[in-house]
């Protein structure tokens, strides 16, 4: 299968190159040529399979035979989801008659991004292997955080062969616990480094390094190219859609669609239910739930996407974001293809930081994306009422979409089976989530410890554990000294294996 840039200037390469590229050279983003369909013994199949095998069927759609051969395939898979607690990686809850809640939060590090950034490194090698010239580099992996997806990729590429990995974030720019869950982290191909500065500096420092030709010399004399774990690359979209697609089958009766409501904010999770959709799975309505930086929700509701706005702190800050990346994906598939008109759409965003789409295009969009926001305050009182009504714990950014889902419900709700995707412990946002319940204002391990004691649940593992794990990392730079630590990284000697 051929992946195509979405602005169509770039030439199409396989899978293997797609995700070893992250963006395309054009500025755009990958995606298949053409989306491929499940037949209807597949579609059956899916109904009972084990959450691995369907992951298998669905990769092998996307990724070819002759790359990743079916063992290898199989053993990337497995090892991914080895470190998730249950039986399967993900937890299907009734929540009522209706409505079931999806849990994508049982991995090492107790957010949903592990459902991805545990598999795309270990396709990693598997795509070096198959692209010419590619197989004896090391990749650097260089990521700027403002606080799950550092601690997601560190976890996920922890003593990958042929992988290094570099964290930044703001230094007291993220939760005290944040904070000790990459400080302490494991394996000996890691580094996390604090940015005297804010998230901005660390992002536009980031990218900074891989601008700057100077160090990709050196780097380059040690067989190292810097690559990135970002959202927009295919390689972390790809391992989503396989719990949709596993999802719908399990709660879907006689094929009859089932509408998911997503807490959003760079758009990569429901645009991988819009895949799955695609593919033919009973996917209904996907419905876009934004915290206070709405900008999502208006563009659904007026097909305007305006980010000249205030950003936002909330209590939701993995959906704090106003550039909404995956969004593009969207705009190409659902104007046909038409690269032109992203490419166009894309340039007046950068230039003038908005632009809009034709009335009809809105239009079609609205029979199949629902959308919604909810203020801090809405969150916390679907906090409390989750918790009050169905004795069901739930994290802040998981409560926006809850409350855009009641609200939704208490209107002409579509009357279909509904399932809410729901992305971190509710134990990772603590002292938000304990503040919520009881107005208690508690810190750390106070509020990990009260909630617990209220919940009479038990604090995962990877988050309990913390108390006792030593810190190993404790550096700080400035903003402008980045490109030192990876320059000091690479006068010691080679990566032990
Ligand atoms: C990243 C994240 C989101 C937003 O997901 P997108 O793919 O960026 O839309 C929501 N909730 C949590 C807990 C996250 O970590």
């Amino acid at each position: 299968m051929e992946y195509i840039s979405t602005r169509g200037l770039s030439p199409a390469v396989s899978a293997q190159e797609a995700i070893l590229a992250g963006p395309a050279p054009d500025g755009g983003l990958y995606l298949p040529e053409t989306i491929p369909a499940l037949d209807a013994g597949e579609l059956k199949a899916l109904g009972s399979a084990r959450y691995e095998d369907a992951a298998n069927l669905i990769l092998r759609k996307y990724l070819s035979e002759d790359a990743f051969p079916a063992p290898e395939l199989r053993k990337a898979v497995s090892d991914a989801y080895a470190r998730f607690d249950g039986p399967e990686p993900v937890f299907i809850r009734a929540y009522d008659d209706g409505l079931s809640v999806l849990e994508l939060w049982h991995g090492p590090t107790c957010a949903f991004k592990d459902m991805a950034l545990q598999l795309f490194p270990r396709l990693l090698p598997l795509c070096r292997k198959a692209v010419p010239g590619r197989e004896d580099e090391e990749s650097w992996i260089v990521t700027a955080t403002s606080g799950d997806t550092g601690k997601a990729a560190l976890e996920g590429f922890r003593d990958q062969p042929g992988i290094r990995v570099f964290v930044f974030y703001p230094a007291g720019g993220v939760s005290a616990v944040q904070e000790l869950q990459m400080r302490t982290q494991e394996g000996n191909n890691v580094c996390v480094t604090a940015v005297k500065g804010n998230f901005d500096d660390a992002q536009t420092g980031v990218k900074k390094l891989f601008r700057d030709e100077s160090l990709a010399k050196t780097l380059g004399k040690e067989n190292v190219r810097l690559s990135s774990a970002n959202s927009i690359n295919w390689g972390r979209l790809l391992p989503q859609i396989v719990y949709y697609a596993y999802a719908s089958a399990k709660i879907s009766q006689n094929g009859e669609p089932v509408d998911f409501v997503v807490p959003t904010g760079n758009f990569g999770n429901i645009l991988a239910g819009c895949i799955a959709r695609r593919m033919g799975c009973p996917v209904g309505k996907l419905v876009c739930a934004s915290n206070e930086n709405r900008v999502l929700t208006d563009f659904f509701e007026t097909g305007v996407y305006d980010r000249r706005r205030e950003f936002r702190k909330t209590a939701s800050p993995s959906m704090d974001i106003l550039i909404s990346s995956n969004l593009e994906r969207l705009l190409f598939l659902e104007s046909g293809g038409d690269a032109e008109r992203v490419r166009d759409w894309m340039e007046r965003l950068n230039a003038e930081g908005y632009y809009r789409i034709p009335v009809e295009m809105r239009k079609r969009l609205s029979e199949t994306f629902g959308c919604g926001s909810a203020s801090d305050r809405d969150a916390f009182e679907a906090i409390r009422k989750a918790f009050s009504e169905k004795g069901m714990l739930i994290d802040p950014h998981t409560a926006v979409g809850l409350f855009v889902l009641e609200k939704r419900r208490s209107g002409a709700g579509s009357g279909r089976k509904t399932v809410l995707v729901s992305t971190a412990s509710p134990f990772k946002f603590a002292p938000d989530v304990l503040f919520a319940l009881t107005g208690e204002k508690e810190d750390g391990f106070r509020a990990l410890d009260r909630l617990s004691e209220i919940s009479a649940l038990q604090i995962p593992e990877p988050l309990d554990g913390l108390r006792t794990r030593p810190v190993r990392f404790s550096g700080v730079c400035e903003k402008e000294g980045m490109a030192d630590v990876l320059l000091a990284a690479a006068a010691r000697a080679p990566m032990e294996s």
